[in-house]
């Protein structure tokens, strides 16, 4: 019989700083200031929020910025009524894709603005294709919250 040992349970804390660099430099500077940017490719036109530097499918330098509309349409949409670790809301929440008017991919963010605890409201209420738009934190810091999430229109 193999011989069981014992475990420790415990955890690491990893504590780092991410440069932004020029590209996501702009864009949250532009959160900081209720716009939201893309950047446009040359080649296949497409505006992708959040800016990137270069468009992922023509791998081609993306050196236009283009502002967006605070306004979209949800894509896809998922409910979280657990805790989890790192979790940047507190639950219930709703993580969401949001075809943004005017950009070509989808820009992941938070639904919010109603009651959320009762899943079976929730779920009558949000559907994809339904149009929400950007609430603003009054306290901007430069970063992806400084929308606090999309509300119904
Ligand atoms: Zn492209």
């Amino acid at each position: 019989m193999a011989k069981e040992f014992r475990t420790l349970k415990t955890s690491v804390n990893l504590p780092y700083e991410l440069a932004y660099g020029p590209i996501w430099t702009r864009f949250f500077d532009g959160l900081l200031n209720k716009k939201i940017l893309g950047t446009k490719c040359p080649k296949c036109d497409r505006i992708l929020v959040p800016a990137r530097s270069f468009c992922p499918r023509c791998f081609v330098d993306t050196p236009e910025w283009v502002e967006i509309s605070h306004e979209g349409a949800l894509t896809a949409w998922c409910l979280t009524n657990y805790r989890y670790y790192g979790q940047p809301v507190e639950p219930p929440s709703i993580s969401a894709l949001i075809r943004l008017d005017g950009a070509n991919v989808d820009f992941l963010h938070l639904i919010g603005g109603f009651d959320l605890g009762d899943f079976e409201l929730v779920r009558r209420k949000v559907k994809n294709g339904m149009r929400v738009k950007a609430v603003w934190n009054e306290e901007r810091k430069a970063q992806i919250f400084d929308i606090k999430y999309f509300e119904p229109v």
